[in-house]
């Protein structure tokens, strides 16, 4: 048992998996923690920081409602990852030059996105009268998606800041490709329009909250129900986008590389998301904000920073995270912050050998702004285990 602090301030109990818990992580999580429908208590996993409206690293159970803004913005956020048969003695520095330059070619990053063509359409076809019908049942979804034609070209885009695609060698020196995005502009349109719902839901109602990003729908309501139908779309998306992304990234290795094959399927983990499951002896809703699902035997990612090693991990389905584990090393630092104390020579130290951007402009994404994720790691000695250990060779961020 690995459970570092049990926090009783608030109305359930705060279950924590590292000593280190910030005030602004501690307050938001007692806030939360005296709603009425938490299901049994709220887990914190070993990487969490205080985010935006919700609590980064945290797992949390409710009983007929559901709150959007721990969800978040990027709705399905997510990692995937994949091994080849390659082996890292076959690339050498020029050949991985030629790799991060035609994956930078072929990935849209920022705010670039794809352009019309016929391999995104029917990629996108799936999505498209689900949306028409989400958008029928909810009318204003249409007007609150400002970039609404926009959802067909994004997929398969990495968006910005944090998201970011690698190619990294494994303990054993194979090959592996690894990327993180969500449900870009579309999924934002949608949890920003759901989050602002909510809170005139609570004014309408006359609920005052401690905290108004705790707004939430109580099941059994149209807004409910839209909101859950909304956030499924956005999260099947997100998943669609890191696929189309994965596809990218592998034919742009093919160009390179010698010949390869996949030898494992693609794990695939949300980690911003929210879905129906079973614990302790009850049908909940399980909110995953930065945290991923470890049931028994469950395959997942846990990445460090563009200079430290991530991690393949396999679930040990210990109910008391709800079955869950950390998402990440986690920020250490904010990005001003970051932006402030290091330079580009530090960033150019703390990324040696690795090709990547090293310009200010990323500064704020520096090894040095997140948390020791071998610490993480073995914090949640009881929630995952080991079982590859990655090193990227190649990151472009977005
Ligand atoms: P989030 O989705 O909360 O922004 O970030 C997920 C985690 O990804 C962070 O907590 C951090 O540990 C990790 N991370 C951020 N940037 C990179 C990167 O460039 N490469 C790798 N491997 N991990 C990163
Ligand atoms: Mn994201
Ligand atoms: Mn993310």
């Amino acid at each position: 048992m690995t459970i570092k602090q049990v926090i009783t301030d608030g109305d359930t109990p705060i279950k924590v998996w590292t000593d280190e818990l910030d005030a602004r992580s501690r307050e938001q999580l007692v806030n939360l923690s005296t709603l009425p429908f938490i299901h049994r208590h709220i887990a914190a996993m070993p990487d969490v920081h205080a985010g935006m409206g919700a609590t980064i690293g945290s797992v949390i159970a409710t009983d007929k409602a559901v709150i959007p803004a721990a969800v978040g913005v990027d709705i399905g956020c997510g990692m995937a990852a994949v091994r080849t048969s390659l082996t890292a003695d076959r690339l050498d520095a020029s050949t991985l030059k030629r790799v991060f330059d035609q994956i930078s070619r072929d990935v849209p990053v920022g705010r670039d996105q794809h352009r019309d063509d016929r391999a995104r359409t029917q990629a996108a076809e799936p999505f498209a009268d689900p949306l028409a019908a989400l958008t029928d049942t909810h009318p204003q979804l249409r007007k609150a998606f400002k970039r609404f034609d926009n959802w067909v070209n994004q997929l398969g885009t990495l968006g910005s800041g944090n998201h970011f695609i690698e190619v990294c060698r494994d303990e054993d020196d194979r090959i592996w490709v690894m990327l993180h995005s969500g449900s870009r502009g579309i999924g934002n349109a949608m949890g920003t329009y759901f989050i602002d719902l909510a809170r005139r839901e609570m004014q309408r109602w006359m609920i005052r909250l401690p905290d108004r990003d705790l707004a939430y729908f109580p099941e059994g309501t149209q807004y409910f129900d839209d909101y859950v139908a909304a956030v499924s779309w956005a999260q099947a998306y997100a998943r669609a986008n890191r696929e189309q992304m994965m596809l990218l990234v592998l034919a742009a290795l093919e160009r390179h590389l010698p010949a390869f094959e996949l030898t494992d399927a693609v794990i695939d983990c949300h980690h911003n998301y929210v879905e129906r499951e079973h614990h302790f002896g009850a049908n909940v809703w399980v909110t995953r904000k930065g945290a991923i699902r470890a049931r028994d035997g469950e395959l997942g990612i846990v990445p460090g920073s563009m200079g430290a090693r991530s991690y393949i991990v396999r679930g040990q389905g210990n109910p008391e995270s709800f079955c869950s584990s950390a998402h990440g090393a986690g920020r250490r630092m904010s990005r001003t912050a970051a932006e402030k104390q290091f330079t580009p020579a530090d960033l150019e130290a703390q990324t040696q050998g690795v090709i990547c951007r090293k310009d200010r402009g990323v500064l704020d994404e520096i090894p040095g702004a997140y948390k020791d994720i071998d610490q993480v790691m073995a914090n949640q000695a009881d929630l995952v285990e080991v079982v590859h250990t990655l090193k990227q060779l190649v990151c472009i961020k977005g």
